[in-house]
């Protein structure tokens, strides 16, 4: 249980949220609010601006879905915007929120984001939304379109508000808010924000208050490595880590969109189930990838930047930083994919000598927290390759005795035999997984019987 933002005292009764929304709370599962939840909602809830400032996986999104379902108003006016950097995450939010909405009927919801088709949202903007949540860029394209009236907006949430008020955004964000003509409360959520883009933020707020909690942005649930590699033999060395790391979900974060595509494929190639994903692909196969990779239809995600922020996907338990991030601010978000909720995660970074100095900014920023890894020797991957042969002889004959005992001497036989030739030992361990993989476990008793003079 992480102790740093699971609270264990307070319940979500004390936080002002009427009995309606709490049933749905406990329906859900949530049992105890988390720390950025008791501190953000009740002051939410009073209309307050606010800036709030937590570590990754802490459960922003309640902090600001829960008291603007709490304060809606059931009618037909546009009362509330949602702006969050990428289209996964505007779906994210938007899913979220559907998640509550199924029992509250009369609320209207829609997602505004590039790359989706204009007529779907001019549809959904006549069904007349009373939350809309949205990337800057479409937004505005409907703003100048007309087919968009913020005026009645009465709270704006700005989430990855670090990034929203950068450069890249700050301009766009500057025109929507333009746009919203009423007094409005504003509430901004991040991991982490610079001395700089804080007074941006207090300029686009009014007397907020500011709840900035775990300071260091520090999440504990994140176990973090580094390890020292050749960048000649990189792609291998990333391999034997997936061969000897313990698994559910990977992101292997990577600089460029093209290598985001061909270290996917080589993966492919090897057998995992892995899919790139970066800004270029087109948007309906960037929701295809995020959907397969939530759903467990692949489990290595190779991705730039875009993944970095916000997404949160059960299971990933596993982050590898094959490029090393631009930015110790990259580096938090794309490690805090992993460690979310009370769950715990793995980061590992791959450094070249060169990269000594991030290393030590770092080190600095997690209190030399960061622990070295090595790279795979050989004997623990033939130790690993050992042991999943046994894995799968176990798994398809445990109820075979004769079947299991067989394979599991062939495999001492095999092992003893080379024990001093260990690279042909390896060979044989390695194919005999991709045959077992393969072909062995739908071999029969029967079929065995056949090669009785193997024994
Ligand atoms: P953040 O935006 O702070 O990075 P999220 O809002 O994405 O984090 O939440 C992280 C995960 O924690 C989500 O899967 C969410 O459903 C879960 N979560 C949020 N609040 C609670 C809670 N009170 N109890 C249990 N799980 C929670
Ligand atoms: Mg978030």
């Amino acid at each position: 249980m992480n102790l740093n933002s699971f609270n264990n005292i307070n319940n979500f009764d004390n936080l002002g949220l009427n009995k309606r929304l709490l049933k749905i709370i406990y329906d859900i599962g949530y049992k105890v609010p988390t720390d950025i939840q008791i501190k953000c909602i009740p002051l939410f809830l009073k209309g307050k601006d606010i800036l709030s400032i937590a570590k990754t996986g802490s459960g922003k999104t309640a902090s600001f879905v829960l008291p603007i379902l709490n304060n809606i108003e059931f009618n037909n006016n546009l009362q509330v915007l949602i702006l969050s950097p990428t289209r996964e995450l505007v779906i994210q939010i938007f899913n979220f929120f559907k998640l509550f909405i199924k029992y509250f009927k009369k609320i209207k919801i829609i997602s505004i984001y590039g790359g989706q088709s204009y007529n779907i949202q001019f549809n959904n903007l006549k069904k007349k939304p009373n939350i809309i949540i949205a990337t800057p860029g479409r937004l505005l394209d409907h703003l100048n379109k007309k087919t968009i009236c913020l005026y009645n907006i009465k709270i704006l949430v700005i989430d990855e508000a670090d990034e929203m008020l950068h450069m890249g955004f700050i301009n766009d964000v500057k025109n929507i808010i333009k746009n919203i003509k009423i007094k409005h409360q504003t509430a901004l959520f991040s991991a982490t924000m610079s001395l700089d883009i804080t007074k941006i933020a207090r300029n686009i707020m009014n007397n907020p208050e500011e709840i900035i909690l775990n300071k260091d942005n520090i999440n504990l649930n994140i176990i973090q490595y580094f390890c020292f590699i050749n960048s000649k033999f990189k792609t291998n060395i990333l391999i034997n880590f997936l061969e000897t790391e313990i698994f559910n979900r990977l992101i292997i974060f990577v600089k460029t969109k093209d290598f985001s595509l061909k270290l996917s494929s080589l993966l492919e190639k090897k057998g995992y189930l892995s899919s790139a994903l970066n800004g270029n692909i087109n948007q309906s196969l960037r929701e295809k990838i995020i959907y397969n990779f939530r759903n467990g239809f692949i489990n290595i995600l190779v991705a730039t930047d875009i993944a970095s922020r916000g997404l949160d996907i059960d299971n990933v338990n596993l982050i590898i930083n094959y490029d090393i991030p631009y930015n110790i601010c990259s580096y938090i978000h794309r490690i805090g994919r992993t460690g979310r909720a009370d769950n715990i995660g793995k980061s590992i970074l791959f450094l070249e000598n060169k990269d000594l100095r991030f290393l030590r900014l770092i080190n600095r920023k997690f209190n030399n927290n960061i622990k070295r890894i090595y790279v795979p020797d050989f004997n623990t991957l033939l130790n690993v390759r050992f042991n999943k042969i046994l894995h799968l002889i176990k798994k398809n004959f445990n109820k075979n005795y004769l079947l299991l005992n067989f394979y599991k001497n062939l495999l001492n036989k095999i092992t003893n035999f080379f024990n001093d030739k260990k690279e042909i030992q390896d060979i044989t361990l390695s194919l005999l997984i991709l045959v077992y993989e393969n072909n062995f476990s739908k071999i029969s008793y029967k079929d065995l019987l056949k090669f009785k003079n193997i024994k």
